[in-house]
């Protein structure tokens, strides 16, 4: 049946403020809670009329994305605490996370050591290992929808956002009606090339591609980078290729591609000596190309 949400006036219940960010469908704004004075974020998403309208979201996108978020508590995903409705609207009011980009974070400072990036690294792998076991994909990873919940702290922590792609993995999906972006699309370049039904893929495909993209200065400059970033990078890159899984109808999933899981028990990220966690930490990443890569993606965006 069709989700329920409350009807009553969200402005009866926040004081609406100023906006946060836009997408496609609609705008978010830094909402208060008038009972608590708690802040909140809340998403404002138009819904189409009719089958007919261009403007506005289906509901039924909405319902997904608000039970892909129900379903998705982790410390790493973007929490969501109400959902409310009137004639053209749905507001979904979110956790407020005001840290901003992590990318934009780490463009701003002087230098990023291989420490620093791998406590980014295993946050989002471990939201994304969290989605993947619950059978679902985000099919929109990528720089913009990494955010910080506060930037002003030692160690920021990491929000995963935007669920409004995400999807169930067990309930075949159309690959046609699919749209991520493409440089970052969360699956496989070989389903890409087919419109068949994607069952199940629980292999790592975006955060690489992020990863790769971010620390685009790995490849250039004097600086050097450890052994084991070195090699999970060379494992990153594989799989690729064709691969069918022999037991299945049509899944494409290449076994040579890393579960988030296992990217978490790599000696980069776990390390198994102390050898290995110093070698890690006195390198970084070069910075004046970080900064130029992130500059030439939000010209793009
Ligand atoms: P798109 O059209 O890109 O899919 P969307 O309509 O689904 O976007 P989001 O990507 O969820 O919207 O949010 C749009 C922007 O609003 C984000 O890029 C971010 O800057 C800001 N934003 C989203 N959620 C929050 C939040 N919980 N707290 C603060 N800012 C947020």
């Amino acid at each position: 049946g069709m989700a329920v949400f409350k009807v009553e006036n969200v402005e009866d219940l926040y004081e609406i403020g100023d906006v946060l960010g836009s997408g496609h469908f609609g705008q978010v704004r830094h909402v208060r809670e008038k009972a608590t004075g708690t802040p909140w974020a809340g998403k404002f998403l138009k819904i189409r009329k009719n089958a007919t309208s261009r403007l506005g979201l289906e509901r039924k996108a909405v319902e997904r994305e608000v039970e892909v978020l129900q379903s998705l508590q982790h410390t790493n995903i973007m929490a969501l605490k109400d959902v409310f409705e009137s004639r053209a609207e749905v507001v979904l009011i979110v956790e407020l996370i005001s840290g901003g980009e992590l990318f934009d974070f780490i463009a701003e400072k002087e230098n990023l050591s291989e420490t620093d990036a791998i406590e980014f690294m295993v946050q989002i792998l471990k939201a994304v290992g969290f989605m993947h076991s619950k059978h679902f994909a985000h099919f929109d990873l990528k720089p913009e929808n990494i955010m910080l919940l506060d930037k002003v702290v030692p160690h920021p922590h990491i929000k995963l956002i935007d669920f409004g792609l995400a999807q169930r993995l067990d309930e075949a999906v159309e690959f046609k009606s699919l749209c991520g972006t493409p440089q970052y699309i969360g699956v496989s370049p070989l389903l890409l090339s087919r419109h068949r039904p994607v069952l199940v893929s629980s292999r790592v495909w975006s955060v690489p591609v992020c990863q790769a993209q971010g620390s685009a200065g790995v490849q250039q400059g004097p600086v050097s980078v450890s052994v084991d970033c070195l090699s999970l990078c060379h494992k990153l890159s594989q799989g690729w290729g064709p691969c069918f899984d022999p037991g299945s109808v049509c899944l494409p999933v290449s076994r040579d591609r890393m579960t988030a899981e296992e990217c978490l028990v790599h000696p980069w990220i776990k390390p198994l000596s102390r050898k290995q966690a110093d070698n890690r930490s006195r390198s970084s990443i070069n910075m004046k190309s970080f900064r130029r890569f992130n500059a030439r993606r939000k010209w793009k965006v």
